[in-house]
Formats: structure tokens, C-alpha cells, sequence
């Protein structure tokens, strides 16, 4: 801990004594109360409790630090002063809060207790000031129930199950239709239940209650929520909260009054207009609940028009301020309006990014700021994808739309219904695509929501827990359903006599709010039309060092990447062209007679090169035998077959590779030679095993028998105990040198055939795999020569650099040896993450490696965020050695974490040329780029 027991340590601040800079110390809330406090704003007087304390009680021991509580009666004298009542008073008392508020915002993670300071005296001193016997007793009921769980432990149900059996029996829906007597009868019972739960009289001192208070709050920065919270947004737990205390004021005190939060855009869409929901005679805790449905802001307008003309106005020097969109929560005491929070707006990241675009257009921010304040993530969700509209519009002639909420946070999301968060953690952690559906959420279904791929919920506005969250973490959320029924017990929903049972597929509309029963197809999302994405995304381009190429492998992969803004395709893989089914046979045929084809060919090479260093008779009958082969494997059917599957393979490959340069005219497109082993494209050994033996068991048809061993013997010879170490990459290739060769040649014709039609193509050749240069010498001779040769067909040349991706950790440790001979690298980050730790990634990720995030041995998955200390070294090794070598060389990374925005920032740092990752990243990746430009050095 930071500060041990001292004399004069200080534990508290007046608002008056609070500023921006204090922010650690004061919390986020406490920090923005001081602010609002000193621009004039109508902040109820109060004071705010350190973090440090909330440390130093911990350090003591779960003890108040001395002088604590001192400072704090001394600073609760000063508020009272300013209010002109005393707490405890029994003529007219004074009530306070107490607000938990750490660094971080951490919404409705930890506790806060209203409308302390009330007992039997002090309740009558209200009824005294205010002339309402019952907004006294339901302020009394307030305290009690809220005291009594917060700080008394007691379970929240059995106050809430009172408070609805009275309802019940005096037949009214509403907590505003109870009458005073009705309330104090509910105090009494509350008084009862809290005596029973705690063993004692309820405690009626306002100090001690204040004490008790402050206590809770520092003990809710370490309740489970909290600790959950911070574990998933990796925020420290050593920061502490504040506590706030501050003067109440009561939107509970009639028709005049009530309680509200105001966004000052709308953060689902980042429309500039005053967004928010408002609840008429309540207090705050009220509106976030859900447990009243509130009416929109804008009613305020008309209903009390000078209130909501202040409220905008606030709303506006508050983004002036911040230059941020503001989340504000205010109350409205008999027609004066109070301002209780603000903080920056959790919103939607289409919302951020319009929101950022119209500020800079505004003045409030410059281009470099907006970039910074745009999340990558955010774009994510721009990215979402939707539903198909016409799909939507059959879905619904089909009478399959369910019900309609509230649009609460957009996207599309298809999904099996779960009924609780328990259900929804474990299911949705084993990959399934789930729909959290519950009657409200609250911070009890976090865990729930967080791998939920969609959530909706019957009650609640769009500020309600379901709706923030939803929005916080980018996924589509329905909520204020209110046509859903949803039986917990039966495990079933419905709406408009329509079932649904838990674990049937739904489908759910987070932009327009609609849910519908079965899957609907989502369809991908377009940049064309995003005028603010397209506007930020230029200025990124502007500040970005580096290039942002895409992964694709086909045509219309490669054209989406155009559009996003890919410069260049930085893995153009082969192999998927001889992964589709009518190619398969083909592949298989090429791969049956690989073998025995290359060892006759070899022969031949060694025959031929004995030839030349012979005289005379001997030469002779060399050139016999030569001759003699020569008809032998002219008439070889292996050979014939294995000629005629490549010749077959090279047409399919130059059509895709034509299709991919065509549309990438005029940018690079680095094409990757074949990499996995062999077998992957040949039937399981298992399932042929199994065939072989039931031909041989029913013995009638030898002939599909002898296949069916052929076979399994040609499998049985390409096994491997680690094919991820085995016969793969470019040792294939100098295995079978045919192979790569075909495959060189179809490259370079597809590419000749362009440019002679006048088309700009920039094909490069990457050897993968490569761990000893002379693997990438071997290769490269053999494959300048075809190239050669196509040229010379051709007659056209085309510029086709070869170089090799660094994935093997020997490949990153003699860079510069291999630089001689290659003239870019593209790091592999997958493998070389895998050989670096010695993980299998598939094992890994499915036996171990989550366990060994969650138990902090490793900090994160290293195959989502690059690690920069092992595999990181090895780049930056090969990066300086590879440069040493050829200082020309290209350098880039076309592993999944070249569109990860933290290993982007890395590869920035290290100084590679590009990062290349999947089309839809392409956005993600530029901004990434512009934000790791903007904060060179920051590390
Ligand atoms: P949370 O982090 O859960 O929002 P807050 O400390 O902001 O907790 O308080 C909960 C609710 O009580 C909010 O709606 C807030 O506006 C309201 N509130 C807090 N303090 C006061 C006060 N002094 N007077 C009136 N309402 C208050
Ligand atoms: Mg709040
Ligand atoms: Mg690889």
C-alpha cells in the first residue's frame, strides 16, 4: 500500500478541492462531481473519500486508517452548512449518499447506499420539513431496504417479495400508488425481517450508519462482481474505490419530481440529440433497475420545458468539457434539476465512430484525437454482420416473428436459447452459438452475456443493465420484450401464443429490435455507404506507417479486401484449390503417384549427370540404358498419371491465380506455395482401414478390393506421427520438385497472360517453411529456372520476386543467411508461435492453454496476442539480421495476429513494412496502424 498510518494524511476532499488531475485518488465519479461542482453545474454539496483509504483499510485490515473518520465528520459539517440542515437532525435532517467510484468505470459493479441518516425521529423531522408524510415513508422504505442489503447483508429477495405480497393485498401494481400508511406498515416489516436477519435492532444512529456505509462500499471493490469485472477487463485490482458522500436530493417527492439518465448522443447511433430515459417521481436506483419501464427524455420537454432546456445545456458544456459523449444521470427535485454523474458514454461502435467523426467536424477534436478515440474494436461491430433484408421479409410472411423489444444494441445474432447465465457460460465456452434470454439481467448474468452471442430480455429500457452491458461488449441485445412470457421452471418462452423451448434457435435483431423463431442467415457487411467510417478510415491512412494488406485466397475474397482498403494480399494460399471436391480425385491421383514417379525421374537426373562425366564405351551403354528408361516411364502408367494430374491441377491453378492478380491489379499479391502435408488431402486412414476390410469380408468385388488396398497402402506410407513437423511446407517441394514446379509455372503464366492483356500484375512467390537456407537456396534454383522458361515461352517477362515466410524459429536465428536468397519474408506468426513454445496450437487450445490464461501462467492466449518477449525476440532478430543482409528487404507478417491491434502496434514498432490479416480486419488493421503512428514511444 501506498501510504502507511501518518499524522496528517489526507483521506478526504470537498468537492471544491477536487480537479481533473486527481482522478486516481478521487475515483472517476468523485473526480467528475469536483469538476462539475467548480464549472457551477447544480451539484448537490458533498465530499469524496480517497482511494487511498479505501487501500489503507485494507492494509489495516479491514480498519478505518487513523483520522479517517474525523475528516470525515469535520467534511460532513461543511455540507451541512452549505444545505442549512444537520445530519440526524429530528426537525430537518439532512440525508447523504454514499457512491462507490473507482478509477475505472465499472458500472453497477460496486455498492452505493441512499438516503442515510434516517431513523423514527429523523423521519418525523422529514415529514416536519418537507409536509409530505408520504415521501417521507417511502424515503424511509428506500433506506431500510436498500441498507439492509447492502450493508446488512440481507437477501434483496425477501424485501422485494414484502414489498409485492402488500401490494397484492392492497390491489395495486405500483410502488406510487402506495399510501403512507401503507409504507410505514412496510417499514415495520422491513425493520422485522432486518432484526430477524441480523440478529439486532437496525442501526438508527446516522453516524454509525454513515460509518457502516463507508465500510460497505470499501468492501464492494472486492465483492465477486467487482473482482469478476476487472478479472474480464484485465483492470488492476490494487486501485481501490472512492466513496463519494453527498447532500441527497429526491426525485421521489411527487409529480414535479423524478429521476433520469441523459446520453448526450444517442449511443446506438451517435445522433447528436439529448437521448435518455426518465422516470416521474423516483429516485435513481429506479430507472437502472427496470423495474418501472421510463419514458423517454424528450417528454421532458414538454412536461417541465425549463428543466430540459437546462438539462440540454448542461449536457453541452459537459462535452465541451470532456470533449467526449457524456452518460449523465440527474434527478429533478419539485421542478430543480440536480446533476449526480457523469461519465464518458459507453456506446455502440458505430455510435463511436460517427460520434468521433462529428466532433472533429464540430472542433471539439482534432483527426489525431479521433483516431485515438476510436477503439479498433469498436469497428468491429460496424462490421457486424446482418441479416439479409429480403431473407427477414420471408421469415416474416412466414409468421416467424416472435415478438418485438426494444433495439437495445445492434448486430444480428442467430443462436440456441438458454434460459440462465450458468447454462449460457458452459455451453457458449464449448463454442456453441447461444441467445441469453431472461426476464432482466443483472450483474449476477455477466458471465452469461459474455459469451452469448446475442441477448434478449423481457423487461428493461435502453439504459437497463441487459442493454449497457450488451452494448459495452458489441453484441446485439433485444430488450423491454414485453410480449415474452418466460417460464423459468418449464424452461420455455412465449410471446403471442407462440413456444419456444430453451435450446431452440432463435434469432434476434439488435438494430431493429425484432426476434424471430428459427436461424436466419447473416449476410456480410459493406464499407460503401459508412461516410464517417470511410472518413475516419482516410485519415488513418494518412498517419499510418504501415501497409495493411489482406489474407485471401480467392477472387471475391481478394475484391472485399479491395474494398476495405487492403493494399496489397499478403497470403494468397494454394492449396485451397485442391481442397475442393471435384479436384480432389485429381490431387489424390497426383499424390498416389508422387512416390514412384519422382524415383523414377530421379533415376533418370542421375543417369543423365553420370552421362556427362563418362567417355567412351562406358558412355555408350549409359546412353542405352538412358534410352531404354526413357520408353519405360514414356510408358509408365504412374508416371502418365502423375503428369497428367499435375498438368490437370496447373490448369485450375492459373485460372484462380489469374482471377486473384486480375482483381489485385496494379498491388502486390504474395502466393504462397503448397503447404500442408500430403495426407490432409487423402481419405482418413480409419475410414479406409474400414472399407478395405469389408470388401475383403464380403469377398465379391476383388476389384474395388484391390483399390481400396492401394490405397490404404499409399496412406499407410504418407503417415506421420507429427505431421505438423512432417513432410510439409517447402520440403515437399524439394521432395517432389514437380510439384512446385507445376505450380511456379502456373503462377508465372497466369501472370504473363495478364500483363500481355496490359494488365499492371505484381505476383511474388513465397516459399514456406523454410528453417536451413539451403532449403530456400535448393527451392529457389529450381523454381528461377522454370520461370525462366515460362518467360522464354511467353515471350514476356513479369517482374515475380520469391521470397519465404519466417516460421520456424532456426529461420528467424539465420535471417540474414537466408536474406541471401530471399527477397521479402512474410512472419508466420501461427507457426512460429507454435514451434517457439512447442505447442501444438489445436492441442494446446483445447487441453491446456485457456486454463493457462486463466491461472495467470501465461498473461494471454499467444495465438491471439503475439508474445512479444519470445516469439516478439524472434522477429526483431530476424528483422535486424534479414536487413543486414539485404537492406531492401520486405518485410511483413501474415499470421492471424497481423489484424490483432496490440500486435499490430508491435509490428509498428519493429519496423515491418506491412501487416496483412483477413478482409474484414482490413479496417481494424488501418486504424490500428494509425493509432500504434500516433503513439510512437509509448511502448
Ligand atoms: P451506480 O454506480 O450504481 O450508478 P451511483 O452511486 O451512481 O451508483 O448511485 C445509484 C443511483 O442513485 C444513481 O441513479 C444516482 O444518480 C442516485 N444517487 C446517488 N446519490 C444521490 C443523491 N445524493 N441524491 C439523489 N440521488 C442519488
Ligand atoms: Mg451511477
Ligand atoms: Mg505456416
Amino acid at each position: 500500500m501506498t501510504k502507511k498510518v501518518g499524522v496528517s494524511l489526507k483521506w478526504v476532499y470537498l468537492f471544491s478541492e477536487g480537479n481533473a488531475s486527481m482522478i486516481d485518488v478521487l475515483g472517476g465519479k468523485g473526480t467528475h462531481l469536483c469538476e462539475m461542482a467548480n464549472m457551477g453545474l447544480p451539484v448537490p454539496p458533498g465530499f469524496v473519500i480517497s482511494t487511498e483509504a479505501c487501500n489503507a483499510y485494507y492494509a489495516e485490515g479491514e480498519q478505518f486508517p487513523p483520522t479517517l473518520w474525523d475528516q470525515v465528520v469535520e467534511a460532513l459539517r461543511v455540507v451541512e452548512k452549505e444545505m442549512g440542515k444537520r445530519f440526524g437532525d429530528p426537525q430537518n435532517p439532512l440525508l447523504v449518499s454514499a457512491r462507490s467510484g473507482g478509477k475505472v468505470s465499472m458500472p453497477g459493479m460496486m455498492d452505493t447506499v441512499l438516503n442515510l441518516g434516517l431513523n423514527e425521529e429523523t423521519v418525523r423531522g422529514l415529514v416536519n420539513a418537507t409536509g409530505s408524510e408520504r415521501f417521507a415513508a417511502d424515503t424511509y422504505r428506500r433506506f431500510i431496504q436498500m441498507f439492509g442489503k447492502t450493508v446488512l447483508g440481507i437477501d434483496a429477495s425477501l424485501f422485494e417479495a414484502i414489498l409485492e405480497q402488500f401490494k397484492l393485498n392492497v390491489g395495486v401494481h405500483l410502488d406510487t400508488e402506495l399510501s403512507a400508511e401503507n409504507l410505514k406498515e412496510i417499514v415495520s416489516e422491513f425493520r422485522r425481517l432486518v432484526k430477524a436477519g441480523i440478529d439486532k435492532e437496525f442501526p438508527d444512529d446516522p453516524l454509525k450508519q454513515l460509518r457502516l456505509s463507508i465500510e460497505a462500499v470499501f468492501k464492494s471493490w472486492n465483492g465477486r462482481r467487482a473482482v469478476d469485472y476487472r478479472n474480464f477487463y484485465k483492470i488492476p485490482h490494487d486501485l481501490g474505490t472512492a466513496v463519494s458522500i453527498m447532500a441527497m436530493v429526491f426525485g421521489n417527492m411527487g409529480d414535479d419530481s423524478g429521476a433520469g439518465v441523459a446520453f448526450t448522443r444517442d449511443p446506438a447511433t451517435g445522433d447528436k440529440t439529448l437521448y435518455g430515459e426518465y422516470l416521474a417521481n423516483a429516485q435513481g436506483e429506479d430507472v437502472v433497475a427496470g423495474i418501472r419501464t421510463p419514458q423517454k427524455v424528450d417528454l421532458l420537454q414538454q412536461e417541465m420545458p425549463d428543466v430540459y432546456r437546462e438539462l440540454v445545456n448542461v449536457a453541452e458544456r459537459l462535452e465541451a468539457n470532456y470533449r467526449d459523449v457524456q452518460d449523465i444521470e440527474f434527478t429533478v427535485e419539485q421542478a430543480k434539476l440536480y446533476i449526480l454523474q457523469t461519465r464518458a458514454a459507453k456506446r455502440t461502435g458505430r455510435a463511436a465512430v460517427k460520434a468521433a467523426v462529428d466532433m472533429v467536424r464540430e472542433g471539439l477534436l482534432t483527426k489525431e484525437e479521433a483516431l485515438l478515440r476510436v477503439k479498433p474494436d469498436d469497428l468491429r461491430q460496424s462490421l457486424f454482420p446482418k441479416f439479409d433484408e429480403r431473407t427477414k421479409e420471408e421469415v416474416r410472411n412466414q409468421g416467424r416473428l416472435l415478438a418485438r423489444g426494444l433495439n437495445a444494441s445492434p448486430g444480428a445474432a442467430t443462436g440456441k436459447v438458454v434460459l440462465d447465465a450458468d447454462r449460457a457460460a458452459e455451453l457458449g465456452s464449448s463454442g456453441e452459438s447461444i441467445i441469453l434470454v431472461r426476464p432482466e439481467t443483472s450483474a449476477e448474468d455477466v458471465h452469461g452475456m459474455l459469451v452469448a452471442a446475442g441477448i434478449l430480455t423481457a423487461r428493461g429500457g435502453a439504459t437497463s443493465h441487459a442493454a449497457v452491458v450488451a452494448r459495452g461488449l458489441g453484441k446485439p441485445c433485444v430488450a423491454g420484450c414485453e410480449e415474452l412470457r418466460i417460464d423459468l421452471e418449464g424452461r420455455y418462452m412465449t410471446a403471442g401464443g407462440m413456444v419456444v423451448k430453451e435450446d431452440e434457435e432463435i434469432s434476434i435483431d439488435g438494430s431493429t429490435g425484432e426476434v424471430f423463431i428459427g436461424r436466419i442467415p447473416t449476410i456480410a457487411p459493406k464499407l460503401s455507404g459508412d461516410s464517417d467510417l470511410i472518413a475516419l478510415l482516410g485519415w488513418a491512412n494518412e498517419v499510418k506507417r504501415l501497409g495493411v494488406w489482406a489474407n485471401a485466397d480467392y477472387p471475391s475474397d481478394a475484391a472485399r479486401a479491395l474494398e476495405f482498403g487492403a493494399e496489397g494480399i499478403g497470403l494468397c494460399r494454394t492449396e485451397h484449390i485442391f481442397f475442393e471436391e471435384e479436384r480432389l480425385p485429381i490431387v489424390q491421383k497426383m499424390i498416389l503417384s508422387a512416390t514412384e514417379a519422382t524415383a523414377f525421374q530421379n533415376e533418370l537426373d542421375r543417369l543423365k549427370e553420370e552421362i556427362e562425366r563418362t567417355y567412351g564405351d562406358r558412355q555408350g551403354k549409359l546412353k542405352q540404358r538412358l534410352a531404354k528408361m526413357q520408353e519405360e516411364r514414356d510408358a509408365s502408367p504412374v508416371v502418365a498419371d502423375y503428369r497428367d494430374a499435375l498438368a490437370e491441377l496447373a490448369k485450375f491453378q492459373i485460372e484462380s491465380f489469374k482471377g486473384v492478380l486480375s482483381v489485385m491489379a496494379g498491388k502486390p499479391v504474395i502466393i504462397r506455395l503448397i503447404d500442408p502435408p500430403l495426407h490432409e488431402f487423402l481419405p482418413s486412414y480409419e475410414r479406409v482401414l474400414v472399407a478395405t476390410t469389408e470388401f475383403r469380408i464380403r469377398g465379391n468385388d476383388p476389384a474395388k478390393l484391390a483399390e481400396s488396398e492401394n490405397l490404404l497402402r499409399a496412406i499407410e506410407r504418407m503417415r506421420e506421427a507429427n505431421p505438423m513437423m512432417g513432410l510439409r511446407g517447402c520440403r515437399v517441394g524439394l521432395m517432389f520438385t514437380d510439384i512446385y514446379k507445376m505450380q511456379v509455372r502456373a503462377i508465372l503464366t497466369a501472370a504473363c497472360e495478364l500483363a500481355k492483356e496490359g494488365i499492371d500484375v505484381r505476383p511474388k512467390i513465397m516459399v514456406p517453411l523454410v528453417g536451413h537456407q539451403n532449403e530456400m537456396r535448393f527451392v529457389r534454383e529450381q523454381l528461377e529456372k522454370v520461370a525462366l522458361e515460362v518467360e522464354a515461352e511467353m515471350g514476356t517477362m513479369v517482374d515475380c520476386k520469391i521470397g519465404t515466410m519466417i516460421e520456424i524459429p532456426r529461420a528467424a536465428l539465420i535471417a540474414d543467411e537466408i536474406a541471401h536468397y530471399a527477397e521479402f519474408f512474410s512472419f508466420g506468426t501461427n507457426d512460429l508461435t507454435q514451434y517457439t513454445f512447442g505447442f501444438s496450437r489445436d492441442d494446446a487450445e483445447g487441453k491446456f492453454l485457456l486454463q493457462y490464461v486463466e491461472r495467470g501462467i501465461l498473461p494471454e492466449n499467444p495465438f491471439q496476442v503475439l508474445d512479444r518477449d519470445g516469439v516478439g525476440k524472434l522477429i526483431k532478430t530476424a528483422v535486424e539480421l534479414g536487413r543486414k543482409a539485404r537492406p531492401d528487404l520486405e518485410l511483413g507478417i501474415c499470421g492471424e495476429h497481423g489484424g490483432d491491434p496490440s500486435s499490430i502496434h508491435f509490428c509498428h514498432q519493429v519496423g515491418l513494412d506491412y501487416v496483412s490479416c483477413s478482409p474484414f480486419g482490413v479496417p481494424i488493421a488501418r486504424l490500428a496502424a494509425a493509432q500504434a503512428a500516433l503513439s510512437v514511444g509509448e511502448g
